[in-house]
């Protein structure tokens, strides 16, 4: 049996969803507030395994002295991370009061290409450099991230999550 939440007072109505075909339409009405209102029995082990419903992981800021853990969803494209300031656009603000942190310190690349995920870190310019593992980048280096790679911009680390159905190994 599975349940379904009425979209108009919540209530959960009980289903057998074996008597019904996968993919199918059902018309229930609500037994509470007599919405109709109609779902469709999800296909089994095909759920959200479309590219374009991918989450493309997520960075998660180690808490130290200068500011508490904090976790950011990461786009397809260029993720500009930095030092959160008023008056700087960028896609990761940082909120810490680390200054060797550049407000616009350097960028995570996410590429999906045939199913696969791939994540690059190039350091954008910044004062004190961007550190992968604990090894300082190169001008123009674009290093390869994995699930918990480890980067470091000023005093403040970051550790990159990668869904395990992202394609990646
Ligand atoms: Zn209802």
């Amino acid at each position: 049996m599975k349940k379904v939440r009425c979209p108009k007072c919540e209530n959960y109505l009980t289903f057998d969803e074996t008597q019904y075909e996968e993919g199918q339409s059902l018309v229930f009405i609500c037994e509470h507030c007599r919405k109709q209102f109609s779902i469709r029995i999800k296909k089994k082990g095909r759920e959200g395994k479309q590219p374009a419903d991918q989450p493309c992981g997520s960075i998660t800021v180690i808490e130290n002295r200068f500011a508490y853990e904090q976790t950011f969803p990461l786009k397809e494209g260029n993720n500009l991370i930095g030092r959160r300031c008023i008056g700087t656009v960028v896609d990761i603000p940082i909120e810490t009061s680390d200054m060797s942190m550049d407000r616009r310190h350097c960028i995570i690349h996410v590429k999906k290409n045939a199913g696969k995920t791939t994540f690059t870190l190039r350091d954008n310019a910044s004062l004190t450099g961007t550190f992968l593992q604990n090894e300082l980048l190169g001008d123009k280096e674009q290093a390869l991230l994995k699930d918990g790679s480890v980067v470091t911009i000023g005093a403040t680390t970051f550790v990159l999550h990668i869904p395990a159905a992202n394609g990646n190994e």
